[in-house]
Protein backbone atom coordinates (compact mmCIF):
# COMPACT_ATOMS: atom_id res chain seq x y z
CA UNK A 1 0.00 0.00 0.00
CA UNK A 2 1.31 3.55 -0.79
CA UNK A 3 -1.69 5.17 0.98
CA UNK A 4 -0.61 8.69 1.82
CA UNK A 5 2.86 8.56 0.17
CA UNK A 6 3.67 11.70 -1.57
CA UNK A 7 5.83 12.22 -4.23
CA UNK A 8 9.04 14.87 -4.15
CA UNK A 9 9.31 17.29 -7.04
CA UNK A 10 12.29 18.84 -8.31
CA UNK A 11 12.94 22.55 -8.51
CA UNK A 12 15.58 24.95 -8.82
CA UNK A 13 15.68 27.93 -5.93
CA UNK A 14 13.88 30.84 -7.83
CA UNK A 15 16.62 33.20 -6.51
CA UNK A 16 20.08 31.31 -6.95
CA UNK A 17 19.07 28.00 -8.91
CA UNK A 18 20.01 25.84 -6.62
CA UNK A 19 18.23 22.22 -6.55
CA UNK A 20 15.50 22.28 -4.32
CA UNK A 21 13.51 18.96 -3.47
CA UNK A 22 10.00 19.29 -2.74
CA UNK A 23 7.42 17.47 -1.11
CA UNK A 24 4.19 17.74 -3.05
CA UNK A 25 2.06 19.31 -0.44
CA UNK A 26 4.43 22.13 0.12
CA UNK A 27 3.84 25.37 -0.69
CA UNK A 28 6.72 27.08 0.96
CA UNK A 29 9.88 26.85 -1.04
CA UNK A 30 13.16 27.67 1.52
CA UNK A 31 16.47 27.76 0.19
CA UNK A 32 19.26 27.13 2.20
CA UNK A 33 21.86 28.47 0.40
CA UNK A 34 20.47 31.71 -0.22
CA UNK A 35 17.84 31.82 2.68
CA UNK A 36 15.21 32.81 0.05
CA UNK A 37 11.79 32.20 1.34
CA UNK A 38 8.66 31.71 -1.74
CA UNK A 39 5.05 30.81 -1.56
CA UNK A 40 4.24 28.40 -4.22
CA UNK A 41 1.10 29.78 -6.07
CA UNK A 42 -1.07 28.52 -9.00
CA UNK A 43 -4.45 30.12 -10.47
CA UNK A 44 -5.90 26.90 -10.19
CA UNK A 45 -4.32 23.65 -9.69
CA UNK A 46 -0.76 22.59 -9.53
CA UNK A 47 1.02 20.85 -12.59
CA UNK A 48 3.78 18.50 -12.92
CA UNK A 49 5.31 16.22 -15.56
CA UNK A 50 6.96 13.40 -15.00
CA UNK A 51 10.34 13.98 -17.38
CA UNK A 52 11.22 11.63 -20.20
CA UNK A 53 14.03 9.35 -20.23
CA UNK A 54 17.09 11.33 -21.38
CA UNK A 55 18.59 11.81 -25.06
CA UNK A 56 15.46 11.38 -27.12
CA UNK A 57 15.09 13.74 -29.86
CA UNK A 58 11.85 13.36 -31.31
CA UNK A 59 8.85 16.33 -29.94
CA UNK A 60 7.60 14.69 -26.82
CA UNK A 61 3.76 15.10 -25.90
CA UNK A 62 2.68 15.18 -22.40
CA UNK A 63 -0.71 13.12 -21.23
CA UNK A 64 -2.37 14.50 -18.80
CA UNK A 65 -3.55 12.55 -15.62
CA UNK A 66 -5.79 13.90 -12.52
CA UNK A 67 -4.45 13.41 -9.29
CA UNK A 68 -6.91 13.19 -6.13
CA UNK A 69 -6.60 12.23 -2.63
CA UNK A 70 -8.23 13.15 0.57
CA UNK A 71 -11.18 11.47 2.75
CA UNK A 72 -14.16 9.72 1.88
CA UNK A 73 -17.37 9.14 3.27
CA UNK A 74 -20.17 6.96 2.42
CA UNK A 75 -23.36 7.62 3.97
CA UNK A 76 -25.85 4.84 3.40
CA UNK A 77 -29.10 3.68 4.72
CA UNK A 78 -28.87 0.34 6.43
CA UNK A 79 -31.50 -1.89 7.78
CA UNK A 80 -31.99 -2.44 11.37
CA UNK A 81 -33.64 -5.52 11.86
CA UNK A 82 -34.90 -5.95 15.43
CA UNK A 83 -36.58 -9.00 16.70
CA UNK A 84 -38.60 -9.77 19.61
CA UNK A 85 -39.82 -12.81 21.02
CA UNK A 86 -43.22 -12.58 23.05
CA UNK A 87 -42.22 -15.60 25.02
CA UNK A 88 -45.71 -15.69 26.59
CA UNK A 89 -47.24 -16.13 23.46
CA UNK A 90 -44.56 -17.58 21.25
CA UNK A 91 -44.30 -15.15 18.59
CA UNK A 92 -42.15 -13.45 17.32
CA UNK A 93 -42.48 -9.39 16.13
CA UNK A 94 -40.18 -8.45 13.49
CA UNK A 95 -39.43 -4.63 12.49
CA UNK A 96 -37.23 -3.04 10.48
CA UNK A 97 -35.84 0.16 11.36
CA UNK A 98 -34.32 2.13 8.69
CA UNK A 99 -30.89 4.12 9.75
CA UNK A 100 -28.27 5.52 8.39
CA UNK A 101 -24.09 4.59 8.70
CA UNK A 102 -21.54 6.41 8.15
CA UNK A 103 -17.91 4.45 6.72
CA UNK A 104 -14.67 5.96 5.66
CA UNK A 105 -11.80 5.24 3.80
CA UNK A 106 -8.87 6.60 2.62
CA UNK A 107 -8.58 7.86 -0.84
CA UNK A 108 -5.90 8.19 -3.59
CA UNK A 109 -6.97 7.52 -7.07
CA UNK A 110 -5.13 8.82 -10.74
CA UNK A 111 -7.06 9.37 -14.02
CA UNK A 112 -6.85 10.34 -17.81
CA UNK A 113 -7.91 13.89 -18.12
CA UNK A 114 -8.13 13.10 -21.90
CA UNK A 115 -11.13 11.56 -23.87
CA UNK A 116 -9.40 9.08 -24.91
CA UNK A 117 -10.19 5.36 -24.78
CA UNK A 118 -7.13 4.05 -25.81
CA UNK A 119 -4.55 5.52 -23.78
CA UNK A 120 -3.19 4.39 -20.32
CA UNK A 121 -6.10 5.31 -18.03
CA UNK A 122 -4.08 5.67 -14.92
CA UNK A 123 -0.64 6.45 -14.33
CA UNK A 124 0.40 3.69 -11.99
CA UNK A 125 2.92 3.65 -9.55
CA UNK A 126 4.99 5.52 -11.50
CA UNK A 127 4.86 9.10 -9.52
CA UNK A 128 5.53 7.88 -6.77
CA UNK A 129 8.96 6.18 -7.85
CA UNK A 130 10.04 9.42 -10.02
CA UNK A 131 11.26 12.84 -8.85
CA UNK A 132 8.45 15.14 -10.73
CA UNK A 133 8.63 19.05 -11.94
CA UNK A 134 7.24 21.75 -12.36
CA UNK A 135 5.09 22.02 -15.67
CA UNK A 136 6.67 25.31 -16.95
CA UNK A 137 9.93 25.13 -15.72
CA UNK A 138 11.54 23.67 -18.94
CA UNK A 139 9.75 25.50 -22.28
CA UNK A 140 12.09 23.34 -24.92
CA UNK A 141 10.37 20.20 -23.11
CA UNK A 142 7.61 19.57 -25.38
CA UNK A 143 3.95 20.17 -25.41
CA UNK A 144 1.74 19.41 -22.75
CA UNK A 145 -2.05 18.80 -23.88
CA UNK A 146 -4.66 20.81 -22.29
CA UNK A 147 -6.70 18.83 -19.69
CA UNK A 148 -10.66 18.39 -19.09
CA UNK A 149 -11.84 20.06 -15.63
CA UNK A 150 -15.09 18.45 -16.86
CA UNK A 151 -13.53 15.31 -16.68
CA UNK A 152 -12.72 15.66 -12.89
CA UNK A 153 -16.07 16.89 -12.12
CA UNK A 154 -18.10 13.86 -13.81
CA UNK A 155 -15.33 11.70 -11.84
CA UNK A 156 -16.14 13.45 -8.52
CA UNK A 157 -20.32 13.08 -9.53
CA UNK A 158 -20.31 9.73 -10.38
CA UNK A 159 -18.04 8.87 -7.12
CA UNK A 160 -20.63 10.98 -5.19
CA UNK A 161 -24.32 9.62 -6.76
CA UNK A 162 -24.09 6.18 -7.11
CA UNK A 163 -27.65 5.44 -6.63
CA UNK A 164 -29.23 8.23 -6.45
CA UNK A 165 -31.27 9.02 -3.27
CA UNK A 166 -29.69 8.06 0.25
CA UNK A 167 -26.38 6.13 -0.55
CA UNK A 168 -24.01 9.28 -0.97
CA UNK A 169 -20.35 10.16 -1.52
CA UNK A 170 -18.44 12.77 0.46
CA UNK A 171 -15.19 13.33 -0.59
CA UNK A 172 -12.78 15.60 1.16
CA UNK A 173 -10.02 16.18 -1.10
CA UNK A 174 -6.41 17.05 0.41
CA UNK A 175 -5.02 17.04 -2.95
CA UNK A 176 -5.83 17.81 -6.42
CA UNK A 177 -3.53 18.41 -9.00
CA UNK A 178 -2.63 17.00 -12.55
CA UNK A 179 0.77 15.05 -13.45
CA UNK A 180 1.79 14.83 -17.29
CA UNK A 181 2.95 11.70 -18.26
CA UNK A 182 5.50 11.76 -21.59
CA UNK A 183 5.06 9.87 -24.94
CA UNK A 184 6.76 10.08 -28.29
CA UNK A 185 5.59 8.91 -31.86
CA UNK A 186 8.50 7.60 -33.78
CA UNK A 187 8.19 4.39 -36.93
CA UNK A 188 4.03 4.48 -36.69
CA UNK A 189 3.85 3.92 -33.17
CA UNK A 190 3.44 5.89 -29.54
CA UNK A 191 6.25 5.37 -27.09
CA UNK A 192 5.77 5.84 -23.38
CA UNK A 193 8.91 8.38 -23.37
CA UNK A 194 10.21 7.38 -20.17
CA UNK A 195 10.69 3.57 -20.28
CA UNK A 196 11.41 3.86 -24.23
CA UNK A 197 8.24 0.88 -24.87
CA UNK A 198 5.89 1.57 -27.79
CA UNK A 199 2.15 1.72 -25.95
CA UNK A 200 -0.47 -1.11 -26.63
CA UNK A 201 -2.58 1.33 -28.62
CA UNK A 202 -4.32 -1.84 -30.12
CA UNK A 203 -3.31 -0.42 -34.10
CA UNK A 204 -4.42 2.44 -33.73
CA UNK A 205 -1.23 4.76 -33.40
CA UNK A 206 -1.20 6.92 -36.10
CA UNK A 207 -4.79 8.32 -34.65
CA UNK A 208 -3.19 8.89 -31.81
CA UNK A 209 -0.64 10.56 -32.80
CA UNK A 210 -3.23 12.88 -34.97
CA UNK A 211 -4.76 13.14 -31.54
CA UNK A 212 -1.51 14.03 -29.90
CA UNK A 213 -0.43 16.17 -32.74
CA UNK A 214 -4.02 18.75 -33.10
CA UNK A 215 -4.73 18.89 -29.78
CA UNK A 216 -4.36 22.22 -27.81
CA UNK A 217 -1.27 23.53 -25.04
CA UNK A 218 -1.95 23.95 -21.76
CA UNK A 219 0.82 27.07 -20.90
CA UNK A 220 1.05 27.39 -17.27
CA UNK A 221 4.13 27.50 -14.87
CA UNK A 222 3.80 27.96 -10.60
CA UNK A 223 4.12 31.70 -8.76
CA UNK A 224 6.70 32.58 -6.57
CA UNK A 225 5.25 34.81 -4.37
CA UNK A 226 7.17 37.06 -1.65
CA UNK A 227 6.63 35.58 1.96
CA UNK A 228 6.06 39.12 3.11
CA UNK A 229 3.10 40.63 4.92
CA UNK A 230 0.52 42.56 2.54
CA UNK A 231 -0.29 44.93 5.95
CA UNK A 232 2.92 45.64 7.54
CA UNK A 233 5.98 44.28 5.45
CA UNK A 234 7.40 41.94 7.67
CA UNK A 235 8.63 38.12 6.65
CA UNK A 236 5.77 35.98 7.48
CA UNK A 237 6.92 32.45 8.39
CA UNK A 238 5.65 29.16 8.33
CA UNK A 239 5.91 25.55 7.62
CA UNK A 240 6.44 24.36 4.35
CA UNK A 241 3.34 22.62 3.96
CA UNK A 242 1.12 25.45 5.68
CA UNK A 243 -1.77 27.06 3.14
CA UNK A 244 -2.45 29.77 5.66
CA UNK A 245 0.46 32.06 6.72
CA UNK A 246 0.40 34.03 10.17
CA UNK A 247 2.03 37.72 10.74
CA UNK A 248 3.71 37.79 14.44
CA UNK A 249 4.20 41.67 13.98
CA UNK A 250 0.78 42.63 12.86
CA UNK A 251 -1.24 39.39 13.74
CA UNK A 252 -2.86 38.53 10.79
CA UNK A 253 -3.50 35.63 8.21
CA UNK A 254 -3.41 35.16 4.98
CA UNK A 255 -3.97 32.65 2.28
CA UNK A 256 -1.49 33.70 -0.70
CA UNK A 257 -2.80 30.02 -2.61
CA UNK A 258 -4.39 32.30 -5.71
CA UNK A 259 -1.83 34.39 -6.39
CA UNK A 260 -1.99 36.99 -3.87
CA UNK A 261 -2.38 37.03 -0.67
CA UNK A 262 -6.44 37.24 0.63
CA UNK A 263 -6.74 38.02 4.03
CA UNK A 264 -8.12 35.05 6.65
CA UNK A 265 -10.35 36.23 9.77
CA UNK A 266 -9.20 33.90 12.86
CA UNK A 267 -9.44 34.61 16.50
CA UNK A 268 -7.48 32.23 19.54
CA UNK A 269 -9.17 30.67 22.37
CA UNK A 270 -6.40 31.67 24.63
CA UNK A 271 -4.61 29.66 27.33
CA UNK A 272 -3.81 32.72 29.99
CA UNK A 273 -0.44 29.96 30.62
CA UNK A 274 0.67 30.05 27.35
CA UNK A 275 4.14 27.91 27.99
CA UNK A 276 3.86 24.50 25.98
CA UNK A 277 0.77 25.22 24.28
CA UNK A 278 0.22 24.47 20.90
CA UNK A 279 -2.55 25.98 18.94
CA UNK A 280 -4.50 23.88 16.33
CA UNK A 281 -6.20 25.65 13.84
CA UNK A 282 -9.94 24.18 13.27
CA UNK A 283 -12.37 26.07 10.46
CA UNK A 284 -14.90 27.92 12.08
CA UNK A 285 -18.14 27.52 9.70
CA UNK A 286 -21.48 29.77 8.67
CA UNK A 287 -23.58 27.64 6.62
CA UNK A 288 -27.05 28.01 5.63
CA UNK A 289 -28.72 24.84 5.40
CA UNK A 290 -31.71 25.60 3.00
CA UNK A 291 -34.71 24.10 4.38
CA UNK A 292 -32.98 22.33 7.85
CA UNK A 293 -33.56 24.89 11.01
CA UNK A 294 -30.22 25.08 11.93
CA UNK A 295 -29.01 28.51 12.93
CA UNK A 296 -28.72 28.62 16.20
CA UNK A 297 -26.78 26.60 19.17
CA UNK A 298 -30.40 25.81 20.56
CA UNK A 299 -31.49 24.33 17.50
CA UNK A 300 -28.85 21.84 17.18
CA UNK A 301 -29.67 20.96 21.41
CA UNK A 302 -33.10 19.79 19.67
CA UNK A 303 -31.24 17.78 16.58
CA UNK A 304 -29.01 16.38 18.17
CA UNK A 305 -30.64 15.89 21.31
CA UNK A 306 -27.95 17.17 23.30
CA UNK A 307 -28.30 16.73 27.47
CA UNK A 308 -28.24 20.48 27.78
CA UNK A 309 -31.70 22.69 29.20
CA UNK A 310 -32.49 25.17 26.70
CA UNK A 311 -32.26 28.15 27.67
CA UNK A 312 -32.35 31.98 26.28
CA UNK A 313 -28.53 31.88 25.91
CA UNK A 314 -28.44 29.37 23.33
CA UNK A 315 -31.08 30.30 21.11
CA UNK A 316 -28.94 34.11 20.66
CA UNK A 317 -26.03 31.72 20.37
CA UNK A 318 -25.17 31.28 16.76
CA UNK A 319 -24.82 27.74 15.43
CA UNK A 320 -21.60 27.05 13.27
CA UNK A 321 -19.99 23.66 12.24
CA UNK A 322 -16.09 23.12 12.54
CA UNK A 323 -13.79 20.96 10.81
CA UNK A 324 -9.63 20.31 11.25
CA UNK A 325 -7.93 22.71 8.96
CA UNK A 326 -5.42 20.16 8.99
CA UNK A 327 -5.17 16.63 7.57
CA UNK A 328 -5.93 13.83 9.85
CA UNK A 329 -6.92 10.64 8.82
CA UNK A 330 -10.82 10.08 8.03
CA UNK A 331 -12.70 8.42 11.16
CA UNK A 332 -10.78 11.06 13.70
CA UNK A 333 -11.41 14.16 11.49
CA UNK A 334 -15.11 13.32 11.57
CA UNK A 335 -14.77 12.83 15.14
CA UNK A 336 -13.44 16.03 15.74
CA UNK A 337 -15.70 17.52 13.78
CA UNK A 338 -18.31 15.93 15.54
CA UNK A 339 -16.66 17.03 18.96
CA UNK A 340 -16.33 20.73 18.09
CA UNK A 341 -19.40 21.17 16.38
CA UNK A 342 -21.70 19.72 19.49
CA UNK A 343 -19.50 21.54 21.96
CA UNK A 344 -20.88 25.24 23.21
CA UNK A 345 -18.87 27.60 21.48
CA UNK A 346 -16.50 29.65 23.60
CA UNK A 347 -17.66 33.07 24.13
CA UNK A 348 -13.93 34.42 24.96
CA UNK A 349 -12.21 34.33 21.72
CA UNK A 350 -9.55 36.96 21.01
CA UNK A 351 -8.68 38.44 17.97
CA UNK A 352 -5.45 40.28 17.95
CA UNK A 353 -3.12 37.83 20.07
CA UNK A 354 0.60 36.64 18.97
CA UNK A 355 0.21 33.06 19.07
CA UNK A 356 3.18 31.65 19.12
CA UNK A 357 3.04 27.73 18.31
CA UNK A 358 0.30 27.21 15.06
CA UNK A 359 0.05 23.91 13.73
CA UNK A 360 -0.08 24.59 9.55
CA UNK A 361 -3.13 24.58 8.07
CA UNK A 362 -3.19 22.16 5.14
CA UNK A 363 -6.69 21.51 4.97
CA UNK A 364 -8.65 24.90 2.82
CA UNK A 365 -12.01 25.91 3.97
CA UNK A 366 -14.11 24.60 0.34
CA UNK A 367 -12.74 21.32 1.23
CA UNK A 368 -13.66 21.66 5.31
CA UNK A 369 -16.85 22.83 4.11
CA UNK A 370 -18.21 19.65 2.56
CA UNK A 371 -18.05 18.02 6.31
CA UNK A 372 -20.89 20.10 7.04
CA UNK A 373 -23.12 17.16 5.65
CA UNK A 374 -21.28 14.21 7.60
CA UNK A 375 -21.37 16.13 10.70
CA UNK A 376 -24.80 16.70 10.95
CA UNK A 377 -25.71 13.58 9.74
CA UNK A 378 -23.94 12.01 12.32
CA UNK A 379 -24.91 14.44 15.09
CA UNK A 380 -28.75 14.22 14.13
CA UNK A 381 -30.65 12.20 17.12
CA UNK A 382 -33.39 10.93 14.92
CA UNK A 383 -32.04 9.54 11.42
CA UNK A 384 -35.88 8.15 10.54
CA UNK A 385 -35.90 11.01 8.42
CA UNK A 386 -33.23 11.61 6.96
CA UNK A 387 -33.39 9.55 4.27
CA UNK A 388 -35.59 11.50 2.69
CA UNK A 389 -34.58 14.66 3.81
CA UNK A 390 -30.88 14.18 2.80
CA UNK A 391 -31.39 14.41 -1.23
CA UNK A 392 -32.62 18.26 -1.24
CA UNK A 393 -30.31 19.51 1.80
CA UNK A 394 -28.57 22.16 0.32
CA UNK A 395 -24.93 23.83 1.63
CA UNK A 396 -24.09 27.45 1.39
CA UNK A 397 -21.00 28.90 3.02
CA UNK A 398 -22.15 32.26 4.23
CA UNK A 399 -18.79 32.84 6.57
CA UNK A 400 -15.77 31.42 7.65
CA UNK A 401 -12.91 31.87 10.41
CA UNK A 402 -10.10 30.19 12.08
CA UNK A 403 -10.05 29.48 15.08
CA UNK A 404 -7.35 28.16 17.43
CA UNK A 405 -7.81 25.86 19.72
CA UNK A 406 -5.13 25.01 22.79
CA UNK A 407 -4.09 22.23 23.40
CA UNK A 408 -0.82 20.92 25.79
CA UNK A 409 1.06 17.75 25.58
CA UNK A 410 0.69 14.86 28.00
CA UNK A 411 2.13 11.38 27.68
CA UNK A 412 2.31 11.33 24.02
CA UNK A 413 -0.79 12.98 23.27
CA UNK A 414 -2.22 16.31 22.88
CA UNK A 415 -5.17 17.58 24.99
CA UNK A 416 -7.62 20.39 24.38
CA UNK A 417 -6.39 22.75 27.87
CA UNK A 418 -10.18 23.65 27.74
CA UNK A 419 -12.58 20.72 26.68
CA UNK A 420 -10.54 18.11 27.65
CA UNK A 421 -10.14 16.42 24.14
CA UNK A 422 -7.47 14.11 23.19
CA UNK A 423 -5.74 14.29 19.70
CA UNK A 424 -3.08 11.41 19.01
CA UNK A 425 0.09 12.95 18.09
CA UNK A 426 1.05 10.44 15.59
CA UNK A 427 -2.28 11.04 13.59
CA UNK A 428 -0.91 14.97 13.68
CA UNK A 429 2.21 13.77 11.63
CA UNK A 430 1.32 14.92 8.22
CA UNK A 431 1.12 11.94 5.74
CA UNK A 432 1.05 8.91 7.90
CA UNK A 433 -2.20 7.37 6.88
CA UNK A 434 -1.34 3.73 8.59
ZN1 LIG B 1 18.65 29.98 -3.29
ZN1 LIG C 1 2.01 41.94 9.29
Amino acid sequence: MVNGSNFQIEQQCPQCGAPIILDEADRILSCKFCRTRVYLAAEDIFRFYIPPAEGLSETIYFIPYWRIKGLSYTIKEKDMNRERQNSLFSYSISSTIRTIDISNKYFDINFLSLDSKLLPHSLGLRPQAMKLKFVGSNESEGKFLKFSPTLRDNFINDYQTRTGGIHKEIFIGETASVIYSPVYCANNRVYDALLKKPLDLQKRDVEIEQTLISATDEKWHVEFLPLLCPDCGADLPGEKDALIVFCDNCHTAWNPSNKNFIRVKYCAWREAKDDNITYLPFWQLKVKIAGFPLETYADLIKVANLPKAPSDKWTETPFYFFAPAFKLNPALFLRWCRQLTSAPPPNDLIADFPVKKIHPVTLPVNEALESSLLTLVSLTADKRNLAELLPSLNFTLEDSSLVLHPFKVSTGELVHTKLGFPMDMNALNMGTYL
